[in-house]
């Protein structure tokens, strides 16, 4: 399958209703807003949007609350607005995280506001919609990807679509970032419910011949993940 076939079908089922109009920052549904972060985008002080909505279903998401995209957003992008010209000078940019912030198609105005309001633009992204990765990726400065497996296993751990569709997605998006050149931190959240060693050295191997110059390997945590997961976790760490 090719990157647009994934693309296509990934993306003809996030965006039933919104076509035929603009999609603007203020339609964004935001789930929650850190005002100040230093960790969501390393060496830079930012404020941090989670975005509502993502299409998998991770065994270790510890935010499920963010994953329907049927669930409005809390905070008004204005308050994001507000917040910018409050900061001028003391923040450098704002991240978008989720979620799967590339779900909802007025992220890329909001990136362009943010930009033109002479702020960076970093992104979480797990990867999910390779066109609209595409469409923002001129507007980001910096990504954060997850990649969360080799591609074989891909589903044990995002629980959707079909065998690989997954990690086709993820890893036509890990592709777009490398073609770019945009700024680029690899993350993988190492499960060792599905993840043995040899699987974790097998993906950074086919990251680094990808190109890859920066993969992080974050440890799972416990913390918001169902009760059926914690205990399969404490199963495996033994
Ligand atoms: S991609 Fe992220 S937000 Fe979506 S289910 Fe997985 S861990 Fe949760």
């Amino acid at each position: 399958m090719t990157t647009t076939d994934v693309a296509a079908r990934t993306e003809r089922a996030a965006t039933p209703r919104a076509r035929g109009r603009a999609h603007r920052a203020d339609d964004l549904a935001i789930a929650g807003l850190v005002p100040l972060s230093t960790c969501d985008w390393p060496g830079r002080l930012v404020a941090t949007a989670f975005l509502q909505g993502c299409p998998w279903r991770c065994t270790y998401c510890h935010n499920p609350g963010l994953i329907d995209p049927r669930t409005p957003g809390v905070v008004r992008w204005d308050e994001v607005r507000d917040l910018l010209a409050r900061r001028a000078g003391l923040l450098d940019g704002v991240v978008f995280s989720g979620g799967e912030p590339t779900r909802q198609p007025a992220l890329v105005d909001a990136a362009r506001e943010v930009r033109e309001r002479g702020f960076g633009v970093g992104l979480h992204t797990s990867g999910a919609y390779p066109r609209r990765l595409a469409a923002v990726l001129p507007l980001v400065d910096w990504v954060g990807l997850d990649i969360k497996a080799p591609a074989h296993l891909y589903r044990a751990i995002t629980r959707a679509g079909g065998a690989t569709t997954s990690a086709d997605a993820a890893f036509a998006c890990l592709r777009l970032a490398l073609d770019t050149g945009v700024d680029l931190q690899v993350r993988t959240t190492v499960d060792p419910t599905v993840l043995g060693p040899a699987d974790v050295e097998r993906l950074s191997r086919e990251l680094a011949a990808l190109g890859v110059r920066e993969h992080v390997l974050q440890e799972v945590r416990p913390d918001g993940t169902t009760q059926e997961y914690r205990e399969a976790l404490a199963a495996a760490q033994g």
